[in-house]
């Protein structure tokens, strides 16, 4: 932690990257803040009840390490200081509850269906139920989808040419279950088996990064002994958070006896734009059908595919490799939609501000469709076009590649 602290040189570069910071205004809103406030917290001079309004306003989306030409390890910085100050607070009973209840439902996708269902009967009540269960109940849809159990392996189409295994993420297999629909009708096609290692279990992200350790050390785990890496080509997320938390496990476990095992996985990690990507760049990309009208695509950045794994020219370029599509660059596209894993349930006010702000840029592209590659911004943009009245549909970057090779884009 240290290490980070000492690296950050106070320049104010990250400043105009921080989504906080451009909604508050306020220094102790902002990265260069936030890390003055965690060294004095460290040092005893400040409380850590002084200081943790600011740092939980954080949203852990990154762009200020992308923006930071001091190479500032902010990520880290603000995941280990959350897993340290957790024992130490005192948040009030209910705060804790709805903490304890989003970090045990949503990795559960037969709890968290169940609960999505409820939910849908609840929803037209929102305005009058509790307020802390207000934003939960907005943000799902109105209607949840039915959920089809995944198999176990699915073979490949013609010559194989390699084995995927696919991580099949929490929320999203009850939200969006054509996510991982389309990743593996798109691999297939392209001759890749596909397994879907049945013991695997929720990243372990959401748990991280909002401090409580010992729960994400047990989901890390369980994953380690699920996953096979020498087994597979790579090991497949189509969920940018869920990909990010994946690729951090060495950091997780460093210093630990399994360390090693946690680089042999995460080095076979990808996100699936990645992984087509590299097929794309080689030439090894079987053709899609044109889509069928001219297609204006808004693209949206999510945080944890451009600012934590450095994924921004693949998904684009595969997008633009269907002939016909237009890719759009949305404006202060840098900022995070105010999804950030449970932030939009823990700080709905911010979030609901920031959703606002992505939804208006997006919408001023006039974009026919709107892509994304996490199911987090998903909902978030979902529900804040919706509000704002925009038509267009929004879709991950796997769903639109599928409708291309089936010809119905
Ligand atoms: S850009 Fe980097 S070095 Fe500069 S203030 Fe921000 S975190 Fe510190
Ligand atoms: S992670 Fe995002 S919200 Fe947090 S300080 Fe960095 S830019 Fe701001």
């Amino acid at each position: 932690m240290l290490h980070a602290i000492d690296a950050c040189v106070h320049c104010g570069f990250c400043l105009p990257a921080c989504p906080t910071y451009a909604l508050l205004g306020d220094e102790m809103d902002s990265p260069r803040g936030r890390i003055v406030l965690m060294k004095d917290v460290l040092e005893g001079e400040l409380s850590l009840h002084d200081a943790a309004p600011h740092l939980d306003r954080c949203l852990g989306c990154q762009g200020c390490v992308t923006a930071c030409p001091s190479g500032v390890a902010y990520g880290e910085l603000i995941t280990s200081f959350r897993g340290w100050s957790e024992p130490q607070r005192q948040r009030g009973l209910l705060l804790e509850a709805r903490r304890a209840a989003i970090l045990r439902v949503l990795p559960s996708p037969a709890v968290f269906q169940a609960a999505a269902t409820l939910g849908q009967v609840a929803k037209p009540l929102a305005p009058v139920m509790p307020k802390l269960l207000r934003p939960a109940l907005d943000l799902l849809p109105n209607r949840v989808p039915r959920r089809n159990r995944l198999r176990a392996f699915y073979p490949a189409q013609g010559l194989k040419r390699g084995r995927i295994a696919l991580l099949a993420g929490c929320a999203q297999q009850v939200l969006a279950p054509n996510f991982n629909e389309a990743t593996i009708r798109v691999l297939t096609l392209n001759g890749y088996e596909v397994a879907v290692p049945p013991e695997q279990g929720c990243c372990g992200a959401a748990a991280l990064h909002t401090g409580d350790r010992p729960l994400a050390l047990g989901q890390v785990r369980r994953n380690l002994a699920a996953f096979e890496p020498q087994e597979y080509d790579a090991i497949i997320s189509n969920a940018a958070g869920c990909g990010a938390g994946l690729k951090e496990y060495p950091a997780v476990l460093h210093g630990l006896p399994d360390q090693p095992q946690a680089e042999a996985l995460a080095a076979k990690v990808q996100d699936i734009a990645e992984f087509l990507g590299g097929l794309l760049d080689r030439g090894e990309l079987r053709p899609a059908l044109p889509a069928t009208r001219p297609l204006r695509i808004a693209y949206h950045d999510a945080c944890h595919l451009a600012h934590a794994q450095g994924i921004r020219r693949e998904p684009r370029e595969l997008l633009r490799w269907i002939s016909g599509v237009e890719v759009l660059e949305v404006p202060r596209g840098e900022l995070c939609c105010g999804s950030a894993g449970t932030y939009n349930i823990e700080q709905p006010e911010l979030a609901d501000q920031l959703g606002e702000l992505k939804a208006t840029s997006i919408l001023s592209t006039q974009p026919d469709l709107i892509v994304s590659g996490n199911i987090g911004c998903h909902t978030q943009i979902t529900t804040h076009v919706g509000r704002q009245g925009g038509a267009a549909r929004v879709m991950h970057t796997i769903e639109v590649l599928d409708l291309a090779y089936r010809g119905e884009l």
